[in-house]
């Protein structure tokens, strides 16, 4: 997979992308993610990439040279499977998202700043929008790094032990079961006894009870979904 991040601030991302399991799939060669900067593509003489809203308002707008000129010089080099716009005024990404944008071999994540991006980038040139939830951040790289986050786990080969992305929360529609380590026993906690019991047929279904009991409890309405689906 590669990924190119445009960005007018890409010192935000320096550090997310350098370490941790991105990092290492990065140096291992799992996934090549390269960041631009977006003024180097301005043709303004300011280093402008930015401009007051048509109609007035408060804000400013990202402009579309800039952006147009830098995703057409990029579909020069390659073709392209996506290219993303995180925004607020989208859907919410969810994990079967994640799932299939992980198959795709090069993508491109715009980061937006300001009051947004000129409409006629979106109409043009993006073919996918999400919001990572419902609250508005300043910028389009923290979304863009849970993105790329999100999708770099699931590469093949980049998580030391592939099940364990297969048992996180969301991927079957639940909440995962709590998750305990040694010791055994700390200042007078004990671990359920079931997961030091040996038994993988009984600790697999109080997994199973605890994710179910933890869905009801904490996302009643994804525990809905599953037992909808189940009926
Ligand atoms: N005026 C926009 C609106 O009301 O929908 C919000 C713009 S926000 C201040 C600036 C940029 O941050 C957005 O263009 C987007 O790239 C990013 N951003 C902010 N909140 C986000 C969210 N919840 N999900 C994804 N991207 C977000």
């Amino acid at each position: 997979m590669r990924i190119d991040i445009i960005s007018a601030v890409p010192e935000l991302l320096k550090g997310p992308l350098d370490h941790s399991i991105v990092g290492r799939a990065r140096k291992s060669k799992k996934v090549e993610i390269v960041v631009h900067d977006l003024r180097s593509h301005t043709t303004d003489k300011h280093g402008k990439v930015d401009d007051y809203p048509f109609g007035g308002g408060a804000g400013l707008v990202m402009t579309p040279q800039p952006v147009f000129d830098c995703i057409g010089s990029l579909k020069k080099e390659r073709s392209y499977d996506a290219v993303i716009f995180p925004t607020p005024d989208a859907p919410v990404l969810d994990q079967q998202t994640v799932n299939k944008l992980s198959l795709l071999g090069n993508i491109i994540i715009l980061c937006g700043h300001y009051k947004g991006i000129d409409q006629r980038i979106r109409d043009e040139l993006i073919t996918l929008e999400v919001s990572i939830g419902d609250y508005v951040l300043s910028g389009g790289e923290l979304p863009a790094m849970i993105l790329v986050d999100s999708m770099v786990r699931l590469l093949p080969g980049v998580l030391g032990d592939a099940e364990s992305a297969l048992d996180d929360s969301h991927q079957d529609g639940l909440l995962s079961a709590p998750v305990y380590t040694r010791p055994a026993k700390f200042r007078g906690l004990n671990v359920p006894a079931v997961l030091t019991s040996g038994n993988h047929e009984k600790v697999r279904l109080w997994r199973e009870e605890k994710a179910l009991q933890r869905t009801r409890e904490i996302r009643p309405d994804l525990y809905r979904k599953i037992i909808n689906k189940s009926n």
